[in-house]
């Protein structure tokens, strides 16, 4: 379905941009990875789909190499038809006691990424199709940007600000075909939680599987967890015909955590 597309995922070394990339890879989509850590497993495991794939190593939380990011996926691909703005950091702490250096790089990262990336994408996919344009923004954010919790004043900013992002940039191109939705997990068992089960065992002398069962049962109806897998046919969605005027969503994936 995907095929001669090029998508570029923000944060796509691990987790949610991960399956995201793979799923979108399934489909046909070349790929540009973005992240730290390890990048020849996660560029191997989207190799192995058969589609091109490509690694540029931006911090996002730093616009020029943002720029650098994109010139390098327009001079490797020729343009980026997908853009996956996924890249998000956590730190949890009571807004007295919350590190300045932290709340400026979760809003870099988590949020401000997102606006430089999209402006930088708009222009070429508003000249695809003959100038009718084609192209789809995918934001992450999370149930975080529709409901809040205490300790993650940063991230809930952040997402809350990402969901407004995305509403502005569909409408701005309503008339196009570029789309502009966002999706909101709620627990997805990556790196970035895993640190949180691993600080409520320490904090409570719990075992992993005691702190993850709590962690669950604070505020997921469903008690599992959401896949990277199943996020990234969600994304798959967003890019199909079938979601040509689906515009300025935000589609919680949260086993009812915002039901409640
Ligand atoms: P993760 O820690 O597994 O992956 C984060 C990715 O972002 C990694 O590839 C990392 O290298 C990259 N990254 C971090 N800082 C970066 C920077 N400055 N520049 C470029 N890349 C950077 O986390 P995840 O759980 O897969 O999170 C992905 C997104 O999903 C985040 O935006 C997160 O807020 C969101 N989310 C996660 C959950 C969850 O339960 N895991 C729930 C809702 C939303």
């Amino acid at each position: 379905m995907l095929k001669g597309k090029n998508a570029l995922v923000t944060g796509s070394t691990s987790g949610i941009g991960l399956g995201i990339a793979k799923a979108l890879a399934r489909q046909g989509a070349n790929i540009v990875l973005n992240g730290f850590g390890d990048v020849e497993g996660p560029s191997a495991e989207v190799a192995a789909l058969g589609v091109q794939v490509a690694y540029h190593g931006a911090d996002v939380s730093k616009p020029a190499e943002i720029e650098d990011m994109m010139k390098f996926a327009a001079s490797r691909f020729g343009r980026v038809d997908i853009l996956v703005n996924n890249a998000g950091i956590q730190h949890v702490a009571r807004i007295e006691n919350f590190p300045l250096e932290r709340w400026d790089a979760i809003i870099a990262i988590n949020l401000s990424s997102a606006f430089h990336a999209t402006r930088l994408a708009l222009p070429a996919m508003k000249a695809t199709d003959n100038g009718k344009g084609w192209g789809r923004i995918i934001n992450v954010a999370s149930v975080h940007g529709l409901v809040a919790s205490a300790e993650k004043s940063a991230y809930v900013t952040a997402k809350h600000g990402l969901v407004g992002l995305t509403k502005v940039t569909a409408l701005e191109n309503a008339t196009t075909g570029i789309t502009c939705n966002a999706i909101c997990p709620g627990w997805v068992l990556t790196p970035l939680v895993q640190k949180q089960v691993d600080a409520k065992a320490a904090a409570l002398g719990l075992s992993n599987v005691e702190a993850t069962k709590l962690l669950l049962g604070e505020k997921e109806p469903s008690q599992q967890f959401t896949t990277p897998e199943e996020l990234g046919e969600l994304a798959v969605f967003f890019c199909s015909p079938a979601g040509n005027n689906v515009r300025g969503v935000a589609w919680n994936m949260d086993g009812g955590w915002t039901a409640q």
